[in-house]
């Protein structure tokens, strides 16, 4: 990046802290933060700052591109290393990122390091984004404002609000904050004194009930009984989760080759499609006369809930929820990736990120070179497609294709 070009994105970041002030986190005195610069998330960690005004006077006068803070509350939060810092507690956070959900969209562009080709992925013909279709190298794919894509995301982060940390654990939504991290996902912070002691390895454990990773259907199911008795879909927890996905996926399923599609035995697959709506009213009565004391019986079973749970695999973030060290984007503050705010979501079903957390003037205007864009929303107003184009640009969207890398400083600018 060009060294003016960086002091044209420093200005306007230093602007928005000048005329906006940031709340510190909860219990500022015993955070660490970080700080980020050009292409680098953290480039000095280990800071802390005493009180709120102390805080807002070093964003006011830094303007870092990217502020973290720990989620962890700490005695000493500025001693390294960190097992000098006295760990007090931790928040419990949850991390949806849509490029770790693998929830690409026909909008995206995707570029290859290796060979230097690049596309839109709507071009890609059943090819799989991030692998460069020339090459075979990994591509990097970016990401851009698709409403489809965030819908998907936003009820992955209902989910597991309302099934798993209100429903399961008992937390009320008081204690629950969802904040659009700045650029591809959202970030689910719980404050609950409960939580707060919560050790390494029982943070784990959560996380793995959340992700059913170790998940076996077979455990829900009373094997003694004829017909055998099961999970019904009113059932609280995992029980419920499971009878509510079997009855979803018979529901859904055309024919066997779908079921077999989501690990379901052929053979099994055969008799539920011959005998679905005896099997489905059973199901809600929690009687499952069709299921036999065979082992793979429930392997099937448990393929098709993970098959069709949104949190299997590695969809929340395993290392985020359960890493108490972990630095997490101040909400508030400017994200240097996209130059959109992080910030709390108070009504997640209405918020709109490239519209709600659009925090920078349109002016000055810049003249921009615009490798390639695809046709978005942003602040209201539609832009592209672009392919290596000259155009003169509001400042908020040319700090967002600037910072994703696919646009460049073409002339002097105009107020
Ligand atoms: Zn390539």
């Amino acid at each position: 990046m060009s060294e003016l070009l960086a002091r044209v994105l420093k200005d306007a970041f230093r602007r928005y802290y000048r005329s906006h002030s940031v709340p510190a986190p909860p219990n500022i005195d015993e955070r660490e933060f970080g700080v980020g610069d050009y292409g680098r998330k953290i480039v000095r960690r280990h800071m802390s700052f005493a009180t709120e005004r102390e805080f807002q006077r070093y964003l006011r006068e830094e303007a870092p591109l990217y502020i973290s803070y720990s989620v962890g509350y700490f005695e000493r939060p500025e001693a390294t290393p960190m097992e000098a810092k006295g760990l007090k507690g931790a928040d419990l956070i949850f991390e949806f990122d849509a490029d770790e959900l693998g929830l690409f969209s026909p909008k995206d562009i995707w570029i290859c390091n290796h060979c230097g080709a690049k596309g839109f992925v709507s071009d890609l013909k059943g090819v799989r984004p991030g692998i460069c279709p020339r090459c075979k190298d990994p591509a990097k794919v970016i990401m851009f404002p698709d409403p489809e894509r965030e819908e998907r995301l936003k009820q992955e982060v209902d989910t597991l609000i309302k099934d798993f940390l209100m429903s399961d654990f008992g937390i009320s939504s008081r204690e629950i904050s969802v904040n659009f991290s700045g650029n591809r996902g959202y970030h689910i912070h719980v404050r609950s004194e409960a939580l707060r002691q919560l050790d390494k390895e029982t943070r784990v454990e959560l996380t793995e009930y959340i992700t059913g990773q170790s998940l076996d259907a077979r455990y829900f199911f009373d094997v003694t009984s004829v017909p055998m008795r099961g999970p019904k879909p009113s059932d609280p927890g995992w029980p419920g989760r499971i009878a509510r996905s079997v009855i979803k996926a018979i529901r859904s399923s055309k024919d066997v080759s779908d079921l077999v599609m989501l690990g379901v035995d052929p053979r099994m697959a055969r008799r539920i499609m011959r005998e679905r709506q005896t099997i489905l009213d059973g199901i809600l009565r929690g009687v499952w006369p069709f299921l036999s004391r065979e082992k793979d019986v429930f392997a099937s079973i448990t393929a098709l809930v993970r098959a069709l749970s949104p949190f299997m695999g590695k969809e929340i973030d395993a290392g985020t929820s359960a890493d108490i060290h972990r630095l997490i984007r101040v909400p508030g503050s400017l994200h240097g990736s996209t130059g959109l705010a992080a910030m709390p979501v108070s009504n997640l079903k209405s918020f709109d990120p490239y519209r709600d957390a659009v925090v920078l003037p349109e002016r000055p205007y810049l003249h921009l070179h615009v490798d390639m864009a695809p046709e978005f929303e942003f602040a209201g107003q539609t832009y592209g497609p672009y392919v290596d184009k000259n155009i003169e640009l509001p400042l908020h969207v040319s700090v967002f294709l600037i910072s994703k890398g696919v646009a460049r400083w073409s002339l002097a600018t105009r107020d």
